[in-house]
């Protein structure tokens, strides 16, 4: 352009190319210097410049002494890609806070929702809606086989006939070409649990085509755990995709320590050829709500109305609360009614945050297994409560969160600042990784967390142009102090920001500087494998 404007004046050129010069654009559009490169893949860190132009990295060298319209400097602190997170309930809050300052905050750069069998359908006007939200974080989605399920046949426990199973293999289908990731299954809830594996798979073929991944909340993550990763790696096996365990946990004490099985036997799956993978989030708490983990699933088939109705006949209900007492003392409950949590009751806040065993002594009641349990039906009645529950062992945690094949996913949520009493990993998952588990314990490297965060799940759902610093990616990015980095959302108090980030990028632009989110939102919908456009 300069060039053919110089020729093409003989005798101004001189003067024009001054001008032309001054009036350049800078060679790119931020510089951030003096960084601690952790790359994504996982190999050691290494100090660099990183030179970024419109939403890409467009170099990556020792040292970038070209103008920039604005510098960083990283100051020696941590650059790496911004955290993709492929377990979130994000839906819930997104629309409120499109900013997802909890989230962007750690340094996730990308959400990922429909999980657990759980999804809008269809996909497209819902996505439609997210894009026109301006939102800060990138946003990708699964399809939900129990959403599917429950569209089709309804919360019944029976088999699918052949033609319902062709109306639901259609609906993943359409959920692939609406720009689903893959499909996601929660065998643990009503209606997943009436779900019987062969149909799963036949599902899981359809997405497996369209170049998706399966992954599932288990249908037990307690006493059948075992049980249960071997189903989730049979659909891989026999649906032909990858497959995934999504926040795996052993949940229990009677089952602690069962997770050395279980990644045997994801490690047998790996060797034979199934691409069987993990995700997991840092608490040795889980968050669902009170009637799925304390009511037995036979209890919740047909709907509210009907879960009611069971609960008013005297010999059923006695049934139920054996059986919701067993699973305090044995699963979720962690063995003490103490160790459940209300996390948020919309029909009465001042729960919130209260434990089952406080609930039930102020109902007047002693607190004995019986009652607790009664409480929890009577919670159930009253229109039923997230809940937070104790029941997961440091050990376990910390077995699968060094296995290779593990990744990070938070589980969390959008949550409104101050609101209700939520599971605290919405605010702290990635930061507690740094933090706690990298800097504080040492149980894994910070390239390797870091991997765990970025390269490996953007491989995982084929993100082929983010995940990773590399000249010609898209510049998403978090710079963070290894040395403060940390969570301080607690179970106590939820509402609390990570503190260590100085910097998230999106896109190219600066989402969180100083402390602040900026007023920059650069988040898009990102689509799957199969989008039809
Ligand atoms: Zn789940």
């Amino acid at each position: 352009m300069r060039a053919r404007i110089v020729g093409a004046c003989g005798v101004l050129a001189a003067g024009v190319l001054a001008a032309t010069l001054r009036a350049q654009p800078p060679a790119f559009d931020l510089v951030i210097r003096n960084a601690r490169i952790v790359d994504g893949t996982g190999s050691p860190w290494y100090r660099g410049d990183i030179a970024l132009r419109g939403d890409t990295i467009a170099r990556i060298a020792p040292k970038i002494d070209a103008a920039a319209a604005r510098v960083i400097d990283a100051r020696g602190h941590v650059v790496s890609p911004g955290f993709i997170d492929l377990h979130t309930h994000a839906r819930r809050g997104i629309f409120e806070v499109p900013t997802a300052d909890n989230y962007v905050r750690q340094g996730v750069t990308t959400l990922i929702e429909g999980p657990d069998g759980s999804s809008p359908l269809p996909l497209k006007p819902f996505l439609e809606r997210v894009a026109a939200t301006r939102i800060t974080p990138n946003f990708a989605m699964f399809v939900g086989q129990g959403s599917i399920r429950d569209q089709v046949i309804g919360s019944v426990n029976r088999k699918a006939t052949p033609e319902e199973i062709e109306k639901m293999r259609g609906l993943v289908r359409q959920g692939m070409l609406d720009g689903a990731f893959g499909l996601s299954s929660g065998l643990f809830y009503v209606p997943g649990t009436f779900t019987p594996t062969a149909e799963v798979i036949e599902l899981a073929k359809v997405a497996g085509a369209m170049g998706g991944i399966y992954i599932s909340h288990m249908r037990d993550e307690a006493a059948g755990v075992l049980e249960s990763v071997r189903e989730t790696i049979e659909i891989g096996e026999k649906g032909g995709l990858p497959t995934q365990v999504t926040h795996h946990k052993i949940i229990g004490k009677t089952n602690w320590g069962k997770s050395a099985d279980t990644l045997r036997l994801i490690d047998e799956a790996r060797a034979r050829g199934v691409d069987a993978t993990i995700d997991q989030y840092p608490y040795t708490a889980s968050s669902t709500s009170i009637q799925a983990a304390l009511m037995p699933a036979w209890a919740l088939e047909g709907g509210r109305q009907e879960v009611l109705k069971r609960l008013k006949e005297a010999a059923r209900r006695a049934e139920i609360k054996k059986e919701t007492a067993r699973i305090i003392m044995e699963e979720r409950g962690g063995g003490d009614p103490q160790n459940v949590q209300l996390a948020r009751c919309d029909w009465d806040h001042s729960l919130d945050g209260k434990r089952l065993g406080d609930v039930t002594k102020g109902r007047g009641l002693a607190v004995t297994l019986d009652n607790a349990a009664d409480t929890a039906l009577w919670i159930v009645e009253q229109g039923g409560c997230q809940g937070i529950f104790h029941a997961i062992s440091e050990d376990d945690l910390q077995r699968i969160l060094k296995h290779p094949a593990t990744m990070i996913g938070s589980d969390g949520e959008v949550p409104i600042f101050g609101t209700a009493n939520p599971h605290p990993r919405s605010y702290g998952t990635f930061v507690r990784v740094l933090g706690r588990y990298v800097r504080d314990m040492k149980t894994i490297s910070l390239e390797d967390a870091v991997r765990k965060m970025s390269a490996f799940p953007a491989q995982r759902i084929g993100l082929a142009d983010r995940g990773v610093l590399r000249e010609g990616l898209q510049a998403d990015i978090a710079i963070f102090d290894p040395a403060t980095i940390r969570d301080t959302a607690t179970f106590e108090k939820p509402h609390s920001y990570a503190e260590g980030v100085d910097y998230v990028i999106v896109n190219g632009q600066v989402a969180f500087e100083g402390g602040t989110m900026t007023a920059a939102r650069p988040g898009r919908v990102l689509y799957g494998p199969s989008t039809a456009r």
